[in-house]
């Protein structure tokens, strides 16, 4: 069934937040559309009408700015994964980006709708945790900056008002020192959502470890990193053991922050797996280290 609603599309930011201003409530943004679509088909926008950004060119941009790398949300994840500035720092964003869909739905979607939609199969979603990124809101007359993970109240649930838009992304360039691995298990090789996918950053120096980042998509109820895992290899020489530990004691964490599910079954030994792939990926070890 669908459902009956207005179109408007503003093209400054400015005239798009006075429009929410008043109409938040009632008001959808669009962006790419390639998951409200699904809703407005299934007669489940609940809202009059939309607001389609796209033709707001203070929302497409990817900038250096210090240290900092800043993307506008209107990025396409086709351009994610051919930014030479994301290749130079924050490559495991492209890698993420280039996972998502087919390169229709590449061409299309958007990273602030990936961001907001909050699926927790979002790929770009535990590399942009893994990152540290930072997402600024936008109303009329205010803005708000916070961390990625402090965006998400549950699967598909996030802090965004009715009158905010998401502006900017941003993150702190990666030097040279860091290694980074996107594994990604779908049902199948094409157009799959991810059933879980992994985001592991290391920083390696001689042999020991200095930093380690991870962050499992699905698997947990809000995006998060795996802060007492990345614990275990601070200034160590990693090795195929203390992987191994750390994939089982990634596993232990999915189920305590999720609780046993149906799924929990072939879900422990899948994470496990993948983030001991990952982990040694990151590291450069094979199986026989
Ligand atoms: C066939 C298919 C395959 C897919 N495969 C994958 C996949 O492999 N991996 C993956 O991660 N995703 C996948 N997706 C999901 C989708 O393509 C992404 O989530 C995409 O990035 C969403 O961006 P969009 O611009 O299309 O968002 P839209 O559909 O336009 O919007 C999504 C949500 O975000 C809100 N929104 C968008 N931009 C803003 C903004 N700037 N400020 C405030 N609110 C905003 C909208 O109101 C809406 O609630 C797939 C979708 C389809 C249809």
């Amino acid at each position: 069934m669908r459902s009956e609603f207005a179109y408007i599309c503003p093209s400054s930011l400015g005239e798009a937040l006075e429009i929410l201003k008043d109409n938040g409530e009632r008001a959808r943004v669009i962006a790419g559309g390639t998951d409200l679509m699904t809703e407005i088909r299934e007669g489940k926008l609940g809202a009059d009408f939309l607001v389609d950004i796209t033709r707001i060119p203070e929302l497409r941009f990817v900038r250096e700015e210090g240290d900092q790398i800043c993307l506008g949300p209107l990025i396409n994840h086709a351009e994610l994964a051919s930014s030479g500035l994301i290749k130079e720092g924050g490559d495991i964003l492209g890698r993420a980006a280039q996972n998502v869909g087919s390169p229709q739905i590449r061409n299309m979607g958007t990273i602030g709708g990936n961001i907001v939609n909050a699926s927790p199969a979002a790929d770009t979603i535990p590399a942009l945790v893994v990152l540290g990124a930072k997402v600024t809101l936008q109303r009329k007359g205010g803005e708000r900056t916070l961390p990625i993970t402090d965006l998400y109240l549950g699967p598909y649930r996030t802090v965004i008002e009715p009158q905010e838009i998401l502006t900017e992304i941003s993150f702190a360039k990666l030097d040279d020192g860091w290694r980074h691995s996107f594994v990604k298990l779908a049902r199948r090789k094409a157009l799959a959502i991810a059933r879980i996918n992994i985001a592991a950053l290391a920083k390696v120096e001689g042999r020991r470890a200095k930093e380690v980042r991870v962050s499992v998509g699905s698997c947990t109820p809000t995006p998060c990193r795996m802060g007492e895992v990345e614990a275990l290899f601070r200034e160590e020489v990693p090795s195929v053991a203390l992987i191994e530990e750390a994939a089982q004691r990634v596993a232990q964490e999915m189920v305590k922050r999720s609780g046993v599910r149906p799924s929990t079954e072939y879900k422990r030994p899948a994470v496990q797996g993948l983030v001991k792939k990952a982990l040694l990926d990151v590291f450069n070890l094979s199986h026989d280290a």
